[in-house]
This record gives structure tokens, sequence and C-alpha cells, in this order.
């Protein structure tokens, strides 16, 4: 199969619709997540033959393990979604150093570790394609998400970089960077409040991203690239 495509954090909102589209587009999808029983659930609800698979980003490890699981099973991953991510949001002041790393290791090691390992392989393979979910509040920044902006902000430069490093293996690199999108991480945000500061005047779906992160994946001619997708949020910022 030469069309694998690895979707970690595809268990639920963004990444689950990123693999339902693709899986449309007749994609075979490895849905990655921690919860063995969410990223079965989000495999099973796709038809076909996907495949679920438990890991953590954030452990070297895991990562290496989980990419040997699907090389044996699916076949070498061509195309890398990274949409696990986590936000503990506070003030500076009052963030503890453990909520500091744990959004580090999950937002940007996490991505950096599963970019390596696709990359050995893709290089092998001369050809790849790898979308890292970004946000806008990692180009703009936001009160209260200091460290969470930190680690968006990191993973462009990181993409950027990685852009250049391996494009003459045939391999490219972009960024989506969302705004607010309707998923279990904006669950306790003041909508009505949040959304007069966006120009189309509502939250995004997870549909809404998954079509520019699927642009991306397929766009031959794109590479190093930061698709905002965010109704348009950053013109107020
Ligand atoms: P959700 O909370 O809905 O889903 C997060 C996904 O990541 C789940 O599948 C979760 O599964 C997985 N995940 C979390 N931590 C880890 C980990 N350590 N290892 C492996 N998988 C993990 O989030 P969203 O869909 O909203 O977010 C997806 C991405 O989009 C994130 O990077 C987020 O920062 C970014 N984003 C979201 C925005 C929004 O408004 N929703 C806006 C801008 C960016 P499990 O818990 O089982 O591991």
């Amino acid at each position: 199969m030469d069309k694998v495509c690895a979707v970690f954090g595809g268990s639920r909102g963004i990444g689950r619709a990123v693999a339902r589209l693709m899986a449309q587009r007749g994609y075979q999808l490895a849905i990655v997540a921690r919860n063995l029983q969410g990223a079965r659930a989000a495999a099973g609800d796709l038809g076909g033959d996907h495949l679920a698979f438990s890991c953590d980003v954030s452990k070297e490890h895991d990562v290496q393990r989980t990419f040997e699981e699907i090389e044996k099973t699916l076949g070498h991953v061509n195309f890398l979604v990274n949409a696990a991510g986590i936000n503990r949001d506070s003030l500076l002041v009052r963030t503890n150093t453990e909520d500091m790393l744990s959004q580090l290791h999950t937002n940007l090691l996490g991505s950096m570790l599963t970019c390596k390992a696709a990359v050995k392989t893709m290089i092998k393979q001369q050809r790849g394609s790898i979308v890292n979910v970004g946000s806008v509040i990692g180009l703009k920044g936001n009160a209260g998400q200091s460290v969470y902006s930190a680690t968006k902000g990191g993973l462009v430069g990181f993409s950027r970089a990685l852009a250049k490093e391996v494009a003459r293996k045939k391999i490219r690199v972009n960024v989506v960077a969302p705004g607010f999108v309707h998923t279990d991480m904006t669950k306790d945000l003041k909508e009505e409040h949040l959304k007069k500061s966006i120009p189309l005047e509502r939250f995004g779906e997870p549909e809404d991203v998954a079509r520019a992160v699927v642009f991306l994946l397929e766009s031959p001619y794109v590479t190093g690239h930061v698709l905002v997708v965010d109704g348009g949020l950053q013109l107020t910022m």
C-alpha cells in the first residue's frame, strides 16, 4: 500500500476529522492516541481495514515501537499528521513546571519524535508528506497561553527548518494553524463572547481544519507553508 497515513491524535477532534477525510480519499489509516479504546472506536467508524495504535507521543520508545507496528501491519508511512496536543492554560506566574513540560513534551517534542521516525523511512522511499497542527496562538500569542503559544510557535520553526532539510529527498512539511475549533479542547470556552472577535462569527468545525490539512498533504509543490484556518481571527489579534 503506498497511501498509508498515520494520524497522531486521530481518536478525537481535528485528527479524527482528518482521518475521516483521508479514509474517504482511499488512504489506509493508522489512528494513534494514548487511549487505545478511543483510537479503536475512531478506526472502527471509518469502516475498511484501518488500524488503531496506542502511543504517547512524548515517549521516544513508544513512538519508535508504534512506527514499527504500523510498518509491520500497514506498510511504510508516506503521510503523517501530527494532531496530538494538549493545553494547560494559565498565567505564566501560576503555571507549574510540570504543566510547562507536559505541553512542551506533547505538542513540540512529540511532533519532533514522530517526524524523526517518519522521515527516516520517507528518505528511503524518496517521498513523503507531513502536516503538523500548530495554532494561530503560536503566531500571534495570547495572554494565559504563553507556554502553549511557545510550543506552537516552536512547531512552526521546527517544521520550516525540517522542510528545508528534507526537500531534496522529495519530502514536504507544512503546518496548519487553526483558530477556535469545536472539540474537547475548547468545550469550556465562552463561545458567545469569543466569537465576537472572529470575522466569520463562528468557531470552526474539525472538518474545516481537516480540509486544509488534506490540501497540504496532497499539494505536490507546497512545502514550509503555514496555512491559517481561523475564520479571520488573526486579522483582529
Ligand atoms: P482534542 O483534545 O479533541 O484531541 C486531542 C487528540 O490528541 C486526542 O486524540 C488525544 O487522544 C491525543 N493526544 C493527546 N495527548 C497525546 C499524547 N501525549 N500522545 C498521543 N496522543 C495524544 O484536541 P483538538 O482536536 O482540539 O486538537 C488537535 C490539535 O489541534 C492539537 O495540537 C491542538 O493544540 C490543535 N489546535 C486546536 C484548536 C482548537 O480550537 N480545538 C485550535 C488550534 C490548535 P488521547 O487523549 O487518547 O491520547
